[in-house]
């Protein structure tokens, strides 16, 4: 009797052992297939910028930035290059090809052009999985009209996207300078882009205040480019006046004092001269531009309520884009408004790395905080 109650319970632990383990081996494998899912389904982010477009891959970090240039053969409109190959050709194509800035004023001047520039992108990546669709999170330009916003969307679900949304510039660039914007407190960021600067108070993850001015490096690339026509009668290119704002240029009084050799084709004799010009001299060329992001920052914390000014000037202004590289621009601004202002850690990457923030964030944030 004794022993087949023995054998009995023997049997039926071997019997629920047995189950355990089988049951065990299903969950690890479910585990496994939605770890692998998730693998698979990387969350992307897209800084549709109007000189650079970065994108960004959950767990990966950044994975492309190129220029957002296109050049095109106009003859039988064929796409020839995109992104950096295509900038190279910048000022330097033969007449039946130009190199195109879709976004190049922060408005979208051409849409087939720009949607040709984003699938190459994203072709590029190869994100269209077969066994699951990436969720894509785009920034692009504030003032894009609703139309555009619908196009763009459009043209990232066509490229692969299984569920896309779009964001505000700023709030984006402030998360990715490490601001904590969701909150209940001001923070105020000035990007400083290629065409377009966006200045905007945020408060518990929405704007408060905010402008966006068509007035940022593209300008001031222009300014320079001006006064050295005017001053010197040399003509020299867009490239050319962006690297002597990047090497030698400042916006502080006295702040820099560097040199550089240039070269351009004199305006009376037609032949190549080359000159030198100082720091000071893009200093002077650059104040009245300078001056109009310094107003429409003032303006926007006019337009602060007391509390958030109160926040801001505790915690300063944070500068991203890559206008905030501008050398000086952090302390012009800083004298001119009376607030501290600081520079992002990689201010040119601020957007990308937002917009992995964002996505992380997406399932624990409520709803109406996207579109
Ligand atoms: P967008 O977001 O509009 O694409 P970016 O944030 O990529 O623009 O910034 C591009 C602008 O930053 C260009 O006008 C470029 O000349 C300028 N820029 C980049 N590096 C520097 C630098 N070191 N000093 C000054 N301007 C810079
Ligand atoms: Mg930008």
């Amino acid at each position: 009797m004794g022993k087949i109650l023995k054998l009995i319970i023997h049997i039926s632990s071997f019997v629920i052992k047995y189950y355990i383990r089988t049951k065990e081996r299903v969950f690890k494998r479910k585990i496994l297939k939605e770890e692998k899912a998730v693998m698979l389904a990387k969350d992307i982010g897209i800084d549709l910028g109007t000189a650079n477009v970065l994108i960004h891959v959950r767990g990966k970090g950044i994975v492309l930035n190129e220029p957002s240039v296109v050049a095109i053969d106009k003859n039988i409109g064929k796409v020839l290059a995109v992104g950096e190959e295509a900038r190279q050709m910048v000022g330097r194509t033969p007449s039946n090809i130009i190199a195109i800035r879709p976004l190049k004023d922060g408005v979208i001047a051409d849409f087939d052009v720009t949607e040709a520039m984003l699938k190459y992108f994203m072709d590029k990546l190869n994100v269209k999985g077969v066994l699951s669709k990436p969720r894509i999170l785009i920034c692009c330009p504030t003032d894009i009209t609703l139309v555009e916003k619908k196009a763009i969307r459009e043209a990232a679900e066509k490229s692969g996207g299984k569920k896309v949304y779009l964001e505000e510039e700023p709030k984006v660039a402030a998360l990715g300078a490490g601001m904590e914007i969701f909150q209940p407190s001001g923070n105020m960021v000035v990007d400083i882009g290629g065409g377009t600067t966006d200045v905007a108070v945020l408060s518990m993850g929405d704007i408060v205040t905010s402008a966006s001015i068509k007035m940022a490096g593209d300008k001031f690339d222009q300014e320079i480019l001006n006064y050295i026509k005017r001053r010197y009668k040399l003509l020299i290119g867009e490239r050319t006046a962006e690297e002597i704002k990047i090497n030698i240029g400042t916006v502080f009084n006295q702040y820099r004092q560097e040199e550089m050799d240039i070269r351009g084709r004199d305006m009376v004799s037609g032949l190549p001269r080359v000159i030198t010009i100082k720091s000071e001299e893009i200093e002077g060329a650059l104040r009245e531009s300078v001056s109009v992001i310094v107003q429409a920052s003032k303006s926007v914390l006019e337009q602060t309520p007391p509390e958030l000014s109160a926040d801001i000037i505790d915690r300063g202004i944070i500068l991203t884009g890559g206008g905030a590289l501008l050398h000086g621009m952090d302390q012009l601004l800083a004298e001119e408004l009376k607030v501290p202002v600081f520079v992002a850690e990689n201010p040119m990457d601020c957007v990308a790395i937002g917009t992995g923030i964002m996505l992380e964030n997406m399932d624990k944030l409520p709803r109406r905080q996207f579109s």
